[in-house]
Order: structure tokens, then sequence, then C-alpha cells
């Protein structure tokens, strides 16, 4: 595993509180276009609001291809979108998923992006489920929180193209935060948007404060700035490198998402929240979803 390239053993920061079963993460891009006011990736990486295609990387990925656990879902990306809009051009999470899904290889596509639709053929045909990032269905909400990423009726049609090629998919409802996108009656609007769309499983989580996203928040939604104050840098709890909010607020807000989804007939999983209780799917990360459609093959 040490002199692996560019496939990790996935390891959300250290995350003290992820429920998630070992798997691989792999990034075709460094750094993502999409500038999503709340990204928890962005502390890490310099310059990470571009994004940059990996060079060499199909050779790299490979000579990686050969010492991976076969076993293990590629989870594809968690800390940068591998459908940035210059995906359209370079065509680079493409040609690795023609590497990855011919070959028998799991992979779980995560997005926030409709350019994924484009890859049906290739996705319908592999061991392959997608996860789509929805947070809200406000197209102005979403035009601030996620500037660049593709508005969310779009994501909805790409969910929904998907599923009808048989794809399964799931949806994060990932962050949520509170006084943007908290409202029972949005969440319950998004949940049978996505059912209505083909969605098989729902997972959720609320926002974790970092000092760079938190100011990008505070900038955007000042009126806001002294809840957010007081829920997180007043009442609220360090965990990791983040500042979550209080465990009865969070519970509160994981519940009603949960009672939305399970009265649809989905089953719900929380990410990184401390209540695995929660979770009533087999894996919290959706790889649950993924199909065996291809033998596992050489690499030649
Ligand atoms: S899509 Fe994800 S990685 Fe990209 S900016 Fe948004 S939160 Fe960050």
């Amino acid at each position: 595993m040490e002199d692996m390239s560019v496939i990790t053993r996935f390891d959300p920061w250290r995350g003290k509180l992820c429920t998630c079963p070992a798997k691989y993460s792999f990034s075709p891009y460094t750094g993502c276009s999409h500038s999503c006011l709340y990204c928890y990736a962005s502390s890490y990486i310099r310059g990470f609001s571009t994004s940059r295609p990996k060079v060499d990387l199909e050779r790299r990925l490979l000579r990686d291809l050969a010492k991976i656990d076969r076993e293990l879902p590629i989870s594809m990306a968690n800390s940068s979108d591998p459908y940035p809009p210059m995906e359209l051009e370079v065509g680079l999470t493409r040609r690795c998923l023609s590497m990855l899904l011919p070959r028998g290889f799991k992979v779980m596509i995560i997005t926030k992006s409709s350019i994924v639709a484009r890859d049906v053929d290739l996705i319908s045909k592999g061991n392959c489920a997608v996860s789509f990032t929805i947070t809200t269905l406000d197209e102005s909400l979403a035009s601030i929180i996620e500037p660049k990423a593709p508005r969310p009726k779009e994501r909805i049609k790409a969910l929904k193209a998907l599923s009808e090629a048989g794809v399964p998919c799931a949806l994060r409802i990932d962050p949520i935060i509170p006084g943007l996108n908290d409202d029972e009656e949005l969440i319950k609007r998004l949940v049978d948007e996505a059912v209505r769309a083909g969605v098989k499983h729902i997972s959720s989580s609320t926002y974790k404060a970092k000092p760079d996203n938190f100011a990008r928040m505070c900038r955007a939604f000042p009126d806001k700035e002294p809840y957010w104050r007081q829920l997180y840098l007043e009442e609220g709890v360090k965990i990791g490198g983040s500042t979550y909010m209080k465990e009865s607020l969070r519970l509160q807000l994981m519940k009603m998402v949960k009672e939305i989804v399970e009265s649809r007939g989905l089953t719900f999983s929380t990410c990184r929240e401390g209540f695995p209780e929660l979770t009533t799917s087999s894996t919290c990360d959706a790889t649950h979803l993924i199909p065996v459609r291809v033998r596992p093959r050489g690499l030649g």
C-alpha cells in the first residue's frame, strides 16, 4: 500500500465519527471548481477552487489497480468532484471509468454534477452506483451556497436519467445548515423529488464549521452570523478539526430527516454524526447499492 500513487485508503481526515466501511478513495482532479461555501476540503489544499487534472493519471491508476484489494469499492471522489465543468472537454473521469468498470472494479461515484449522466453507457454496465449531493431545491439559495455547481434541478434530471437506465442512485442531503436549508417542508419536497427520480437511499449530515468555511458562510449571510456563532462557537463542540452543533440539536435534525425518508419507504443513514443507531441500511455510504454486473478480470 505504501507506494500507491493515486488510490488511497479512505480516511476522512481521521474523522472519529466516521462509520464508513473499508474502501478506497480516488480523485481524478485536484481541487474543485464548484466553490461550495461550506466545503470541508478547501482548507487542506492550496488553490482548491480550481479543478486540475492529475498528471499522468491513467498510467498511475493502472499501476495502483494491480495492488488494491478488489473486494473493496473505490469511492470517486471524496474531496473533489469527479465531474467539474472541464470534464466535458477533458474526459479524464470518463477515461478512468473506462479502465475500472469493464475490469469489474466496484465504483461509487459521488457528485454534485449533472455531467455524470453523460457516462450512463459505461456506468449502467459496470459495478457502479452514483450518489448525488443535493442540499436544497431552492435555486437561488443553491446559487449562493454552491455557486459553480450545476443547479439542483439539473442534478435531479441526471439522477432520473441514471435511475431509468438501471443505475442505483443515492441522495446526500449534506450538509443541513441551520437557518438555510433545515426547513421540514423544503426537505420533504426535496425527498419527494428524489423519490420520483428513482433514488434508492438517502443520507444526511449537519454542517460542520471550520474556520475557512465559517468565514465564507458569514460573509455570504451576515444576518445569520450571530445565530451561527451561538450554535457553533458558543454552544457547539469540537470534534476532530471541526466544530459541530451540540448533540441534541443535531439529533433532532437527523431524526426529522430520517422520519421523512422512512415514511417514503427508503433507507437512511447519517454521516459523521455519531448516531449509528439512526442508520437503517447495511452501509452508511450507500456502497451497498453497488450492483455486481461484471466479474473481476485482469488488467491487461
Ligand atoms: S463539490 Fe464538494 S469538494 Fe467540491 S467545492 Fe463543493 S463541497 Fe467542496
